[in-house]
């Protein structure tokens, strides 16, 4: 009899899955609490599934052989317990499609930076000619593409909730970007707890895969300084390494290694500050561990185009540049946004704070934002906070407003910088709907 398989979640990882387990000889069956749009019924009737929407019938569930749970869903609530103490083991999406895949795998996890850098380093990969897929956040999920195409690599954006559910998941190339508070709600408010989570991406490596990480960011070295794994390190950052690494210095990023050193130019690379040289480090560092020549490399560098609400610098009016960033949902994304401005900031920030500590921008909002325009429905903290250190400090809840203020207070040859530090659900449908706004906003004016 076919195993049974339970997939929690109609979201495109859960039904990515479901098109994966069938495939595999499954019995599928899908539960969802909330509504399950058309499109996604029609799916799962067409490939045989039976599904639920508006709740979870527990006698079924508890009938799996296998759990596949949604990053989506908290482990905490009821349903999850109650799965957990029946024994039933229970998966996430990248674990149950890595089964089913010889394909070499780049898993790309941090607080923040994934996306960009897994954009860019599927950019360089493809650039070179490798048949490589991306997944995660990013386009079709990776169990659907498992199911569906063949490719020799998979470049894998990897949120924290899906190594939550890890068993043997093992990359060949694993980067960590950086690791900063994020999320804490879903790890009983413990930091520790967190940093846990993102380490589990090196569990099962063996000492002949690698892990690519962010040798600026002392949580990272502490937590692996403290790691029993095997696996080859290799470091980023600004400074030359004393051993084999990456590191950035005179519009190069240069890759030591045996005694030798690789230079690639990046004086044409298009994204703006530090991170995102970072960001670059990072997925240069994965190309050349994957056999790309340095030429491919620097002029892919040069053609990648950056990632819409990241930093991206979308137009000028009268000589002011107007700068979306509605991505930057926490401090640490604020903080590179921050640095990177060159001029005086007309400074859009707010929304949903996770509990926020604002202290480190303290320094850069002195230096550079002029005015702070607030734009959440509780904007207290940011108040209490930089009241202090900025002269103007104005509150709406209309981004329409928030962009014509900005627009009065801002000069020639200054900057407007939507960079919110805060989730956005509390005026918006997620960060793309606060993002378009913000530029439909500038565009109007
Ligand atoms: P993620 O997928 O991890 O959320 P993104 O690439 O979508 O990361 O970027 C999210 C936000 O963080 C953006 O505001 C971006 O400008 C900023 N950011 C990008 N890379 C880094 C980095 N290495 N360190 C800090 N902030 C970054």
């Amino acid at each position: 009899m076919s195993k049974k398989l339970v997939i929690l979640g109609g979201g495109e990882s859960g039904i990515g899955s479901a098109v994966l387990g069938v495939k595999q000889g499954y019995n599928v069956f899908l539960s969802d609490s909330g509504l399950l749009s058309q499109k996604v019924k029609k799916e799962l009737n067409h490939l045989g599934v039976r599904f639920e929407e508006r709740g979870h019938d527990m006698n079924s569930i508890l009938q799996a052989d296998l759990v596949m749970k949604s990053p989506g869903i908290p482990d905490h609530i009821d349903l999850i317990q109650k799965i957990r103490s029946s024994g039933i083991k229970i998966v996430s999406e990248i674990e149950f499609a890595s089964q089913y895949t010889k394909a070499t795998l780049v898993g790309i996890t941090g607080s923040n930076g994934k996306t960009t850098t897994t954009l860019l380093t599927h950019y360089l990969l493809e650039q070179s000619g490798i048949n490589v897929g991306i997944a995660g956040n990013i386009g079709y999920s990776f169990a659907r593409q498992v199911a569906e195409t063949n490719r020799d690599v998979y470049v894998l954006e990897i949120s924290s909730f899906q190594l939550d559910d890890i068993y043997s998941f093992q990359p060949e190339v694993a980067v960590i970007t950086n690791i900063t508070p994020d999320h804490l709600d879903r790890y009983e408010n413990s930091f520790s707890k967190y940093v846990a989570s993102k380490m589990r991406i090196i569990e099962n490596q063996s000492p002949n895969q690698f892990l690519v990480f962010n040798a600026e960011d002392p949580v990272l070295i502490d937590a692996l300084n403290k790691s029993k794994s095997e696996v080859k390190t290799i470091s980023f950052g600004f400074e030359k390494p004393k051993n084999d690494g990456v590191y950035s210095a005179d519009d190069q990023i240069i890759i030591q290694q045996d005694n030798s050193q690789t230079m690639i130019q990046t004086t044409q690379f298009q994204l703006q500050g530090r991170h995102n040289l970072l960001n670059a480090m990072a997925a240069v560092t994965v190309a050349r561990l994957l056999k790309v020549s340095k030429d491919s490399i620097r002029e892919s560098l040069m053609s990648f185009k950056g990632v819409p609400h990241r930093l991206e610098q979308f137009l000028k009016i009268q000589n002011v540049t107007y700068v979306n960033d509605s991505k930057a949902t926490n401090v640490n994304a604020a903080y590179y946004a921050l640095d990177s401005v060159k001029s005086q900031t007309v400074w859009i920030a707010g929304g949903v704070d996770k509990g926020n500590d604002y202290s480190q921008l303290l320094p850069l909002v002195r230096e550079k934002v002029k005015a702070i325009v607030c734009l959440g429905v509780d904007n207290k903290k940011l108040i209490e906070v930089f009241g202090p250190v900025v002269d103007v400090i104005v509150e709406t809840q209309s981004i329409n407003e928030a962009v014509k203020i900005a627009h009065k207070i801002a000069d020639k040859k200054e900057t407007v910088l939507l960079s919110p530090a805060c989730a956005s659900f509390d005026l918006f449908k997620n960060y793309e709907d606060r993002g378009d706004q913000f530029k439909q906003a500038v565009r109007n004016l």
